[in-house]
C-alpha cells in the first residue's frame, strides 16, 4: 500500500537506482554559536556529542572515517555499496571555501561516495558557496541541511541560537534559486512554544522552497542550559506522551504541503545523553511504524488539510 505521507526513505532508489548509505562524518568544524563569533554559550539544548556515531571523530582523517563508517554499515546493510557522506558535527559550511572544498573532495575521492550530505546553519553560507555547491550537483548528489530548529524569533532567541527566522528563510531561498536539493530540521517543544505555536509553524514551512524535512519531539540532553531551565520552569515545555505526540503529528501532516519529503518525524537520542526516556527506548521503524497505523486509523494523509496561499 502506499504510503499516506511523503516519506523520503527510497527516494534516492528511485532517483539514482541503489540505496545510498549516510557515513557520518566529524570533520572539525566548530559553530560561531560556540566560538565566539555570534555567540559562545551555543544553543541551550546543545551537546553534539549526543548526535553522531563512534566512528566519527575529528581526530581521523574523512577518509578514515568513511572506511570505518563502511565497516559499520556493511554489519548491518550488506547489498549497501553506494554511499553519501554526510558532514553532520557543528556548522559544516563554517571556513573558507578553499578549506571546505578540501574536506569535501576528501570524501568525494573514494569510489564508493556518490555524493555528500552537509549539515549547518543558516548563516554561515554565502553565495560564494552556494555557487561552489550548485556546480558540484551536476556530478554529484549534494544535499545541504539547514538547521532552523523553530520558525518563531521568540524563540529562536531563548534558546540562543543567534540567527532569526529571517535568516534561514533567505538562506533556504538562495538555496532553492539554485536548484540545490535541501533539507531542514525543526524541534517540536521548544520552550515556551504551545501546541499551537506548533501547528502554527505547518502554514510557514509550506512556504519555503524546501525539499525534505526532520523533526525531533525536544529531548533534554543532560548537562546541557536546556536542562537547567527545565528544572526550574518546567510549566514552560510542553511534554508528549508517545501516543500524543504521534496525534500531534498527524495532526501536523494533515497540514503539510504534500509534495515535502518527510526524513524523520521524532527521534531517541542515546539514553546515555538524556536525563529521562519518557517513551522508554523506542527504535525508529518502530516510531515510524506507530505513525502508519494512526494515519490508517484515522483514515487521513499528509496534506490533507493543505491550503496554498494565494499571493
Ligand atoms: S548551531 Fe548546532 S553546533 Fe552550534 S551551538 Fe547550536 S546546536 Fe550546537
Amino acid at each position: 500500500m502506499e504510503k499516506r505521507y511523503n516519506a523520503f526513505t527510497g527516494y534516492f532508489k528511485k532517483k539514482y537506482g541503489c540505496r545510498l548509505q549516510k557515513i557520518v562524518i566529524d570533520a572539525g568544524f566548530t559553530c560561531p554559536n560556540r566560538d565566539g563569533r555570534v555567540g559562545t554559550g551555543g544553543c541551550t539544548y546543545c551537546n553534539n556529542a549526543a548526535f553522531h556515531p563512534n566512528y566519527s571523530t575529528p581526530d581521523k582523517s574523512v577518509l578514515q572515517q568513511i572506511e570505518e563508517g563502511m565497516e559499520f554499515h556493511k554489519g548491518r546493510y550488506r547489498n549497501t555499496n553506494d554511499y553519501l557522506a554526510y558532514f553532520q558535527s557543528f556548522s559544516n559550511t563554517y571556513a573558507p571555501l578553499d578549506t571546505l572544498k578540501k574536506l569535501y573532495d576528501e570524501a568525494l575521492s573514494h569510489p564508493s561516495v556518490r555524493g555528500i550530505v552537509v549539515g549547518t546553519r543558516p548563516d554561515c553560507i554565502d553565495e560564494e558557496k552556494l555557487d561552489y555547491f550548485q556546480k558540484l550537483s551536476e556530478q554529484k548528489v549534494v544535499v545541504i541541511e539547514y538547521g532552523i530548529e523553530s520558525c518563531y524569533d521568540r524563540t529562536l532567541k531563548r534558546i540562543n541560537r543567534g540567527h532569526d527566522f529571517e535568516t534561514a528563510a533567505k538562506a533556504v531561498e538562495a538555496t532553492a534559486k539554485r536548484g540545490i536539493f535541501q533539507g531542514a530540521h525543526f524541534i517540536m517543544g521548544l520552550p515556551g512554544e504551545t501546541r499551537e505555536d506548533l501547528m502554527g509553524m505547518a502554514p510557514i514551512i509550506n512556504e519555503l522552497p524546501l525539499n525534505t524535512l526532520k523533526f525531533h519531539q525536544l529531548q533534554i540532553i543532560k548537562g546541557t542550559a536546556m536542562e537547567r531551565e527545565y528544572e526550574q520552569k518546567p510549566e514552560d515545555f510542553i511534554t508528549f506522551s508517545l501516543d500524543g505526540y504521534v496525534d500531534f503529528f498527524v495532526d501536523f501532516l494533515e497540514h503539510l504541503r504534500p509534495d515535502l519529503y518527510i526524513e524523520r518525524f521524532a527521534g531517541e537520542v542515546p539514553p546515555r545523553f538524556v536525563n529521562h526516556t519518557p517513551w522508554g527506548l523506542i527504535r525508529n521503524t518502530e516510531l515510524l511504524r506507530l505513525l502508519e497505523q494512526r494515519l490508517v486509523e484515522r483514515d487521513t494523509f499528509q496534506g490533507k488539510l493543505y491550503k496554498k496561499t494565494l499571493i
